[in-house]
């Protein structure tokens, strides 16, 4: 256990400002829902937007929303290395989990195997809704996974989970599919403590999704008094000077994400939306230090001559997180361990691609998801938030030195 300056893996800071907005949120009641909701609706120029208690909730709703709409449908196609709340989301919402593998080097579709599986009527024909995902902020191609499937009935559901405030070619993110949506969860680009965003234009998914918000059950006392609670720790607990201690407290299980079906789906309530105060300036000003430390550790890299560890344009986005990967396991582990004992915040990724989760039943055939398996085994993920500093990068090149060294 390390007692120190520990860098959090991902951070989207919450001020004491933002806690006194979150208390006058409550006290306002519906109105700061509509306030940030109408901000919402105008910035990403969208006709309907839905506020409730997280990303995976989003997702659910909007999954129900479409198989109300299409009862005959009842497969969502994700990509085989993502969050595990996505297929959470799926099985909550009663559908069947399709996978696509990535393409080698990215985190979007494989577009080859995407359009074998979705040509003719049996590719599609069972399809609900295809979820084009911006793994940690890198643009997926929307509109390809959008021409794919012209004509054919599927719903392109835009995973913006990880990818609020980024932008492809000048166009939002999360507003470029069907439905699109956003978390506020504790790891993302904007923090809520808990949240998520959905996000359409299509009037008769509206139509369902205003229905069946009027029936969602609301927080109740005991879970806004956690969520301010908690709200206040993050405050303290983020920060590099203390963020050793709940990374020291093994219950609260910081970083994982398990598969699990059974969370909430509630509205959000006014005090998170009162948290969110401010938003857009916020948004903007974490995004920039993200992207100049992501351009940084392209840079360093690229110096070392590892460029090929890196991928994408590692450069041109606001990474929630930056991604690179180290091909031999015991390589990996030094530079995690080593991490570990500096407080450096370097992370694995996802530690198994979906294909591989015990949870979905063994029901996709082995070794048929090369590429999100090589991410699951090789992914580690340097910090690029704003406590990042000048001492941190350079700590951070020496520990990648050693690694890279030893290449
Ligand atoms: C976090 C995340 C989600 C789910 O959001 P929650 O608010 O945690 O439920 C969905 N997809 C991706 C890619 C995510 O990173």
């Amino acid at each position: 256990m390390r007692i120190g300056r520990t860098l959090p893996p991902a951070a989207a800071p919450i001020g004491i400002a933002e806690i006194f907005a979150g208390l006058r949120g409550l006290l306002r009641g519906q109105a700061e829902l509509e306030r940030f909701r109408s901000e919402l609706q105008q910035h990403f120029g969208v006709r309907h937007c839905y506020l409730v208690s997280s990303g995976r909730a989003a997702l659910t709703l909007a999954l129900q929303a479409l198989k109300e709409l299409q009862p005959g449908r009842d497969e969502v196609l994700i990509p085989a290395f993502t969050c595990y709340t996505v297929p959470s989301a799926v099985i909550r919402a009663g559908l069947k989990v399709r996978l696509c593998d990535l393409r080698p080097g990215a985190f979007d579709f494989d577009f080859a195997r995407l359009a074998g599986m979705l040509s003719g009527a049996s590719g599609t024909g069972r399809l609900l809704a295809v979820v084009p995902t911006h793994l940690f902020g890198f643009p997926a191609d929307v509109a390809q996974v959008r021409s794919l499937l012209q004509d054919s009935g599927v719903a392109v559901v835009e995973d913006a989970a990880q990818a609020m405030g980024e932008a492809w070619q000048g166009r939002k993110l999360g507003a470029l599919g069907d439905i699109g949506f956003f978390s506020l969860g504790r790891g993302k680009a904007l923090s809520a403590v808990e949240g998520g965003v959905l996000l359409t234009d299509c009037d008769d998914v509206a139509a369902v999704l205003d229905r069946r918000m009027a029936g969602l059950p609301r927080y109740g006392w005991p879970k806004l008094l956690g969520l301010i609670a908690a709200a206040a720790a993050l405050v303290l607990l983020t920060r590099p000077s203390l963020f050793w201690i709940p990374r020291a407290l093994p219950f609260l299980r910081l970083g994982e994400t398990r598969f699990e079906t059974g969370f909430p789906i509630l509205r959000m309530s006014p005090l998170q939306a009162g948290l969110t105060a401010r938003w857009r300036e916020r948004l903007e000003g974490m995004r920039a230090a993200r992207q100049a430390n992501a351009a940084r550790w392209a840079a360093i890299l690229e110096n070392a001559g590892a460029r090929e560890l890196c991928f994408g344009d590692s450069r041109a986005h606001g990474l929630l997180r930056f991604p690179l990967r180290l091909r031999d396991a015991g390589r990996k582990r030094a530079l995690l361990r080593a991490s570990t004992r500096a407080g450096a915040g370097i992370m694995p990724a996802y530690l198994a691609s979906i294909n591989q989760l015990a949870q979905l039943g063994g029901e996709f055939p082995a070794q048929a998801y090369p590429a999100a398996e090589a991410c699951a085994r090789e992914l580690v993920t340097l910090p690029t938030h704003g406590y990042v500093t000048p001492a941190d990068v350079a700590r951070i090149r020496r520990l990648l030195a050693c690694v890279l060294e030893a290449a």
